[in-house]
């Protein structure tokens, strides 16, 4: 503030001594901030996206500012303390919901999760939302859980507010580790399983829908999440049929009457007269039959070309002036008017309208975890309900909603909640091959026999 009144005039006044253009400087500037504020209560100001930036406001506010790389867009005050981010104003009801969503969710307060490559313990607890100072604690007091292994079961159990509450790791079948919170510090203790692992088939029909029937034919939460993020990619869940049918193996080993480790060995869905397999490989993935990849892959930039950005993810943005939390979930990437905007995965389109501020926006559904959006768009190019490609151009880039310059407002979120896309890990598709696929086919067969309806 002090800078923008330091202005030209205010330094070539006609103060022959120094301290008086300090005293008038001073006073200046306290007077304005004693009037600035309920000045503008009822005017538009500026917010920059920029995190350097926050500090700074100007008080014209017809003229938009660019402080330094910052991209700066207008907020009107009326409505700014209750919707300052681009993305707020996307209406939550507007995506088809349904209960696969609230079990891939972090509603479901017991996880089980197989360690798969370039798994670390920080980065899965994040993905599901676990409270960061528990993942802290975890993981700084005990340094052996870096020592992870691919295929290797880990559970833990938060309440409703994300703190975790016990986690255990399974190191073998006769070797767990629990941790659980004692005050606020975590204790360990160890079990040996009693029980020896034992395969099991599971046999469904579908009645109602997949979620329901697989519950009700005795599988759990997470077993179901595994499933349904196994073939989010080849089959759409909430197309399945009444009459389609599912057989599921499982090893479930049991300590007393928990259930201490379950692996989900191999899915079969018949859906009329397809069948979708997902197959788990010693690398701890699914697979299909053919040891091709289940995982479907996403370009890091919705960009033919990098762009610079002009303003980074930044959850925990303050308001300059209200002080409040207002998150940028996205990333602002500075091109041009008219720049082709790409997906960067396959999906369906589920919104492709206008907006106040967020102009024209697309959000693109990639499979039951991921979601993209794109806002202040120039020209949308696909409608709701149309499938895509990865690569496709969906969009032109412009400057509508509320945005000062031409800019691509860029979102992606991990399991309805916003992630930085910049550095977010996106699933990779690799097939397998050489010994480990030979060894995958060999596997198949003897879990394909147990698979036979
Ligand atoms: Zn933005």
């Amino acid at each position: 503030m002090a800078q923008q009144i330091k202005s030209p005039n205010v330094e070539k006044n006609n103060f022959k001594n120094p301290y008086f253009s300090v005293l008038g400087v001073l006073v200046i500037v306290i007077l304005f901030t004693i009037l600035w504020r309920p000045l503008n209560l009822e005017r538009t100001v500026y917010v920059p996206l920029n995190p350097q930036a926050e500090t700074t406001v100007t008080d014209n506010p017809r003229s938009p500012v660019v402080v330094g790389d910052g991209q700066i867009e207008m907020v009107d005050s009326k409505s700014a303390s209750k919707q300052l981010t681009e993305s707020s104003d996307i209406p939550e009801d507007e995506i088809a919901k349904d209960e696969l969503d609230d079990i891939i969710d972090d509603k479901d307060n017991t996880v089980q999760y197989t360690i798969s490559r370039g798994d670390t313990l920080h980065d899965i607890l994040i993905r599901y939302n676990v409270n960061k100072n528990d993942i802290y604690q975890l993981t700084t007091k005990f340094k052996q859980l870096a020592n992870l292994r691919i295929g290797q079961q880990i559970s833990w159990t938060t309440d409703d507010a994300h703190n975790l509450q016990t986690f255990s790791w399974t190191i073998s079948s006769n070797n767990i580790r629990i941790y659980e919170k004692s005050g606020d510090k975590f204790v360990e203790s160890s079990e040996t399983a009693d029980g020896v692992p034992q395969d099991i088939v599971i046999k469904g029909e579908i009645k109602s829908n997949f979620v329901a029937d697989a519950r009700k034919s005795g599988l759990t939460s997470s077993e179901i999440g595994i499933i349904t993020r196994a073939l989010q990619w080849r089959l759409d869940f909430r197309r399945l049929q009444i009459g389609d049918k599912f057989l599921v193996l499982l090893s479930r080993e049991m300590h007393g009457k928990r259930l201490s480790n379950s692996q989900l060995l191999g899915v079969r869905i018949k859906n009329g007269s397809k069948d979708y397999y997902a197959i788990l490989a010693d690398d701890g993935k699914y697979y299909d039959v053919n040891g091709a990849s289940l995982a479907q892959s996403f370009v890091r930039y919705p960009l033919s070309k990098r762009a610079r950005v002009s303003s980074g993810f930044n959850p925990r943005r303050l308001h300059p002036i209200t002080g409040q939390v207002t998150p940028h979930n996205g990333v602002d990437f500075a091109v041009s008017r008219g720049t082709p905007v790409l997906s960067v995965g396959n999906g369906e389109v589920v919104i492709a309208k206008y907006s106040g501020s967020a102009g024209n926006y697309i959000a693109i559904r990639h499979g039951r975890q991921y979601m993209t959006t794109y806002m202040h768009l120039d020209k949308i190019l696909v409608k709701p309900g149309q499938q895509v490609k990865q690569g496709d151009k969906i969009a032109l880039s412009g400057n509508t909603g509320r945005s000062t310059g031409p800019h691509l407002h860029f979102e992606l979120h991990i399991n309805n909640k916003p992630v930085n896309p910049l550095t977010a890990s996106l699933p990779i598709s690799e097939g397998l091959t050489g010994k480990s696929k030979n060894a995958f086919i060999a596997k198949v067969k003897n879990i394909k026999s147990q698979l036979s309806f």
